[in-house]
């Protein structure tokens, strides 16, 4: 008998969502076969434009309440040019209700090379992109976007609009635990590089000056590099490997380099993302889960849903970082990201060497979900 049972809610969503979960689901099934220490119950309910139409509102309760009660949750994306901007409910607003509830504050992208093999589909120079290893983590409900704001829309008379830009010490403190989480599940700790613009705003003077008393005082090990938002998004393009590790960063220059940094590794159907309602904790004996939403970065992709076709990679690696962060199981978490780098792997290199369209191939999503699944027993 497994001594720990973990609850996982699958939300398939609409377009390719239901394609590239269904892979990335398998994924998870086949990790739990595997081990006996622990067992992942998955359950796959309704969200976003499939549940509108179903239901007539894009998050019904008997999800939300699952969804609250999960230890994860994997999803795929929502919305579709049939509940477009002109649709009486639209998938959207779901999505902003669920982080709200469930309280995700922390957004993390890593954006790696899953593979050396392909390099040829970045922007940039292969010896510039080689090795970029960069973790995004981006405080989500804060900061400029949840400030508040005059606009023309509500007072027509006036000739100016604003938003406020507003962090307090706690929100600044608990983002830096995450960051620092991660840093240090690495050995040696992955260097933090905070962004900001202190040299101008007096939120980013408050920031620069939590983050380095937070690490100062709880994470002495992990190594702090203060780089204004500006310079970033220069070192981005021309030298990433300088901001190798963790960008550590609020809300809107976090949206903003987080694009930015996912461009590097050649294709949106290869990035994971998860958004966290706590820090992750070291495994141990006493390990609780932290509430997490996965998801891959792109879009339900409505253009080439229900063609066999859709990359399913960047939902298998947002499998993989569910194991990590919200279960604390690094070593499959692991495993899955050797599957995808072997099946992506050249040839010559000992891999399979298979590519979906977006990446100029022709395999089809099940098999590349066959083969990660094929490798991937193989692993644990
Ligand atoms: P959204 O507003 O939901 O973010 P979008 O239109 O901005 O949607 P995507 O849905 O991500 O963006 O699609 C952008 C392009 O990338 C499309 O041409 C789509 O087919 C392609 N694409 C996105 N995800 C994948 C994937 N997993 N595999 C292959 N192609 C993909
Ligand atoms: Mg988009």
């Amino acid at each position: 008998m497994a001594s720990r049972s973990f609850r996982i809610v699958v939300l398939p969503g609409d377009g390719i969502g239901p394609e590239v979960v269904g892979q990335a689901a398998q994924v998870l099934e086949t990790v739990s076969k595997a081990s006996s220490d622990f067992e992942l119950k998955l359950e796959s309910h309704e969200f976003g434009g499939c549940a509108i139409d179903a239901h007539g509102e894009p998050l019904p309760p008997s999800t939300l309440k699952a969804c609250q009660e999960a230890d994860a949750i994997l999803m795929g994306s929502i919305g579709g040019p049939k509940w477009g901007v002109n649709a009486k409910v639209r998938p959207e607003p779901g999505l902003l209700t669920l982080r709200k509830t469930l309280g995700l504050y922390a957004n993390i992208r890593p954006a790696n090379l899953a593979s050396d093999s392909l390099l040829d589909l970045s922007p940039l120079r292969p010896e510039i992109a080689r090795g970029v290893n960069i973790i995004v983590v981006r405080e989500l409900i804060g900061g400029l976007y949840f400030g508040t704001r005059k606009e023309q829309d509500i007072a027509p008379d006036l000739d100016t609009a604003w938003d406020t830009m507003i962090y307090s010490v706690s929100e600044v403190q608990r983002i830096t635990r995450v960051a620092a989480r991660i840093a240090m599940a690495s050995n040696p700790p992955l260097e933090i590089h905070s962004v900001d613009k202190a040299n101008v705003l007096a939120s980013s003077r408050l920031w620069r000056k939590v983050v380095t008393e937070t690490l100062t005082n709880e994470f002495p090990k992990v190594k702090l590099h203060h780089q204004l938002v500006d310079s970033a998004a220069m070192f981005i393009v021309a030298n990433p490997l300088k901001l190798n590790g963790i960008i550590l960063t609020e809300n809107l220059f976090g949206d903003i380099l987080s694009d930015q940094t996912s461009v590097i590794p050649g294709s949106l159907g290869l990035l994971p993302s998860a958004s966290l309602a706590g820090a992750p904790s070291a495994p141990s004996a006493n390990f609780k889960p932290t509430t997490g939403l996965y998801e891959p970065i792109h879009g339900s992709a409505p253009d080439i849903a229900g063609k066999g076709i859709a990359n399913p990679i960047g939902t298998i690696l947002s499998a993989a970082l569910l194991l990590r962060y919200s279960l604390g199981l690094e070593k499959p978490a692991k495993a899955i990201e050797d599957a995808v780098r072997k099946v992506l792997d050249a040839p010559e290199k000992g891999g399979y060497g298979l590519r979906t369209g977006d990446l100029g191939g022709d395999a089809g999503t099940e098999e590349i979900g066959a083969k990660i699944i094929e490798v991937l027993k193989t692993l644990l």
